[in-house]
């Protein structure tokens, strides 16, 4: 069982995501211009995982280190 979180994304019901670490370097100048995701720090987002299709941050996750 892989550890994905399967969470719909609340912006278009997507379940594929990507971690920061699998964003290209346009995903993530979409993703500083998203307002939604304007509330998280630079290190908050890098915790979290993000919509393959909308780049929406996906809330809700705690990630295991
Ligand atoms: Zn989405």
């Amino acid at each position: 069982m892989e550890n994905f979180y399967q969470n719909p994304c609340r912006n278009c019901g997507s379940l594929k995501t990507k971690s920061w670490e699998e964003l290209s370097g346009d995903d993530k100048m979409i993703i500083d211009k998203l307002p939604q995701n304007q509330v998280y720090s630079d290190n908050e987002k890098k915790k979290h995982r993000f919509c393959k299709r909308c780049l929406a941050i996906k809330e809700l996750e705690e990630i295991k280190v």
